[in-house]
């Protein structure tokens, strides 16, 4: 048994998630959830599928989520049949490694990016290679060219930086690579990026990845999809069927319905998101913050004299929690999440007093 034990250890190194702490009364920004509660049509959504009893509860669901795919091609307009939908876009991240990209050649991403691809890559058993972001920290679209692969994966804004990258770049890459799939995991284009979703008629190598989980505050509900090609699609469905028919609950399906018809809120929380963004942002700069560019609802920073680990620990003992990555190169650099405007202003002012 032991030996068989360490043969797992070895093989399978899991993904290790943002805390989720326990205790109340923390401000809370590191796990780049949304500071607004959902769309109150969510809540009635739901409460309307319970109705008196949750006698509706008794039965399963549609395994095809159909209304939900269509309220998504809708908002994108796209036909429901590009339409993929997971329990949060980690699991539908998980069928496409299994379903979309090759195994008998290395996968690409970039050297810093969400921590789970690596993760994919020794749970399948799949080589992967990591392509270094520039000294500004940007994807370099000639980076994936001519360079031989099974799939190449970014988030887009990139995470842990924030930083965007144009849709003529990403069509470098989809020209560049006609024979793999690229996947581009939008989880925060919504707070300031133009989507690829635009491109997804053009290329039929290009699979786009949404959640639920962010712009639409719904990270509790799990729900995440991706927009591609039909038969992209359809090799997805055949993964997912492979596993599980059932890929949504009730709850969820109703919830993210609503969630996805009530354009309005969500323009209207997004738009506030990115104005808190834009005044933590000064306030981190005047204190001596280096911020990188971000077009998501989290800042990449570093202060330019003070140790980053020191000072995630000096907010944590004020009762803030922020994102401290130990890794290479960016191991002085803090992420955290725009929260309301209070929160953030408390961010500054137990920072001022940390410097001070
Ligand atoms: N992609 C990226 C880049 C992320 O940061 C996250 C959130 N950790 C996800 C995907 C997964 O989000 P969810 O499963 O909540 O949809």
């Amino acid at each position: 048994m032991s030996r068989f034990w360490s043969q797992v250890v070895r093989d399978l190194t899991p993904y290790v998630p943002g805390e989720q702490p326990k205790l109340a009364n923390l401000i809370k920004l590191n796990t780049n959830e949304n500071p607004f509660p959902p769309s109150p049509k969510v809540l009635a959504a739901i409460q309307g599928e319970l109705g008196d009893d949750a006698a509706r509860l008794r039965l399963y669901p549609d395994p095809n989520a159909d209304l939900l795919k269509s309220a998504i091609a809708k908002t994108h307009g796209v036909t429901a049949q590009q339409i993929f939908v997971g329990n949060g876009s980690d699991e539908v991240l998980a069928h496409v490694f299994m379903a979309l990209l090759k195994h008998d050649q290395p996968i690409l991403f970039p050297d810093i990016t969400y921590s789970f691809y690596p993760v994919y890559c020794g749970l399948y058993g799949v080589a992967h290679e990591s392509v270094p972001l520039a000294e500004d920290f940007s994807i370099n679209p000639a980076d994936y060219r001519g360079r031989p692969n099974g799939g190449i994966i970014f988030p887009n804004p990139n995470a842990p930086t924030g930083r965007l990258l144009a849709l003529d770049a990403i069509e470098q890459i989809l020209q560049g690579n006609p024979d793999s799939v690229v996947v581009v995991d939008e989880a925060y284009v919504d707070f300031g990026g133009d989507s690829a979703i635009s491109l997804v008629d053009r290329y039929d190598n290009l699979l786009v990845i949404h959640t639920l989980s962010k712009s639409r505050s719904l990270a509790g509900l799990r729900v995440g999809f991706a927009v591609g090609h039909p038969a992209l699609i359809e090799a997805l469905e055949r993964v997912k069927n492979s596993f599980n028919s059932y890929p949504l609950d009730r709850l969820a399906i109703v919830g993210a319905v609503a969630a996805m018809e009530d354009a309005a809120y969500f323009e209207q929380c997004c738009q506030a998101v990115i104005a808190t963004r834009d005044t933590l942002t000064g306030g981190l700069q005047a204190l001596g913050f280096e911020v990188l560019p971000s077009a998501a609802n989290f800042i990449f920073a570093r202060h330019l004299q003070r140790d980053a680990a020191q000072l995630a620990l000096a907010l944590r003992e004020k009762s803030i929690i922020v994102r401290h990555f130990k890794l290479p190169r960016i191991e002085q650099f803090l992420r955290i999440t725009v929260g309301t405007d209070a929160e953030c202003q408390a961010l500054t002012a137990a920072l001022t007093s940390i410097l001070n």
